[in-house]
């Protein structure tokens, strides 16, 4: 059962042994004279996390602890976390402590004054990489140009859902988790508080360009259908530039038979341009046939091994 008054702290860690401990203390500073609980959701870690964590644990039960068998996934570890809170709403944040867990009571009274997701949007990102910052902004873009969903750039996993909107996601039956997008799908009112995404205290980033990237695509894909007509389109114009260059050839033949040299390098680039466009088209629709795959195996999203205080 929830509990309106309540408000549900959701993190998801993995191998952040060095920041459990700043973390839980800057969100008590913050959390004060609000009733609270702080679910930290290890997906698997392999460093001291859990033993950190269950040192907090001990003294105090509103720090709770799920712990997953191996590592599932930010976005699951971020599954289990709605599952569990008892709150009126539930935020959630990273554990790195580039969330500055201060700005809370501004969305808590932005919650109170109606908006059922309150979003945390970084206004700088200046301690980030210039990569970083080019592939999240590309991200955005393509993600808002595909999808039917718009999504809000600039924004993270940092944010604030309503009971109502937690209720919601945790009755989707899907496999591909792609919060920013599940929650901005329902339409809900929303608002924003703007932060200044800071440094990561220790350890380094889990997010790795590779993942990053697949990352993109299950976003895409679990949101938007364009791709596939994207598809059906390249296979179009390809089939037109092959016509055309057939008609060319044709005429070329009975108007210029003497300067007319049939060269290997139209045949190379020809077959080059088929060949990409046929395997782009297959991937992506390999994309869509994975989609289905998870959802029909139908697999759990993740499996807790321990909960502490829960
Ligand atoms: N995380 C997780 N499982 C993973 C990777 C990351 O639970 O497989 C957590 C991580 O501990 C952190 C948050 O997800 O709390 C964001 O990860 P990270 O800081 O590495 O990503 P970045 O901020 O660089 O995008
Ligand atoms: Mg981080």
């Amino acid at each position: 059962m929830s509990n309106d008054q309540l408000i549900s702290i959701v993190v998801p860690v993995f191998n952040e042994e060095s920041n459990i401990a700043p973390l839980v203390k800057r969100l008590q500073q913050s959390l004060k004279g609000i009733s609270h609980e702080i679910i930290l959701v290890d997906d698997g870690s392999t460093d001291r996390t859990v033993s950190e964590i269950k040192k907090i644990t001990k003294k105090n039960s509103s720090v709770k602890l799920v712990s997953f068998y191996r590592n599932f996934g930010h976005q699951m570890a971020l599954s289990a976390g709605y599952q569990i809170a008892q709150g009126g709403c539930v935020v959630s944040l990273d554990a790195d402590l580039q969330d500055p867990p201060e700005i809370i009571p501004q969305m808590v009274e932005k919650w109170k004054k109606g908006a059922k997701i309150v979003y945390a949007k970084r206004n700088t990102r200046e301690v980030d990489g210039f990569m970083k910052k080019w592939t999240a902004s590309v991200f955005y873009k393509f993600m808002n140009f595909l999808s039917d969903t718009p999504i809000p750039d600039d924004v993270g996993d940092y944010r604030l859902m309503d009971r109502t909107v937690v209720d919601m996601v945790n009755h989707l039956s899907e496999q591909s988790l792609f919060w920013r997008g599940l929650a901005a799908w329902g339409g809900y009112p929303s608002d924003f508080v703007y932060f200044k995404r800071e440094k990561r205290n220790a350890g380094k980033t889990h997010y790795t360009l590779g993942k990053m990237i697949n990352f993109a695509l299950e976003g895409i894909t679990a949101f938007s259908i364009k791709p596939l007509r994207l598809a059906t389109f390249l296979g179009f114009i390809s089939a037109t530039v092959g016509f055309l260059g057939v008609i060319y050839a044709i005429l070329g033949k009975i108007f210029l038979p003497s300067y007319w040299v049939t060269g290997w390098a139209a045949l190379f680039v020809g077959i080059m341009f088929i060949g990409g466009v046929q395997l782009i088209t297959i991937g992506i629709i390999g994309e869509y046939i994975a989609h289905i795959y998870k959802e029909v195996q139908n697999r759990p999203r993740y499996l807790i091994k321990e909960k502490v205080n829960v």
